[in-house]
């Protein structure tokens, strides 16, 4: 587990009995990643994965908003 993952965890474990929404890293296909972005709303559980997938993966910010991405996490959210 990276660094940054695991900081990642951490802040999220913390704040996940406000959550409402998940999405994570396995649901979409890393299976080697245990990375779980949470949100209040599903559009800070995709800004939470977009931010993950630019620190850890180094994607840009165009494939991270890109519409096959953001339909990949919107289907995948799931409400706790
Ligand atoms: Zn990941």
């Amino acid at each position: 587990m990276q660094l940054l993952d695991l900081l990642h965890y951490m802040l999220f474990t913390v704040s996940q009995n406000k959550m409402e929404y998940q999405l994570s890293c396995e649901d979409m296909g890393m299976e080697d990643c245990d990375f779980v972005a949470t949100g209040k709303t599903q559009k800070e559980v995709i800004a939470n994965m977009q931010k993950h997938h630019k620190t850890v993966y180094k994607m840009s910010k165009d494939e991270v908003n890109s519409k096959e991405m953001v339909k990949m996490m919107k289907d995948n959210i799931q409400k706790i």
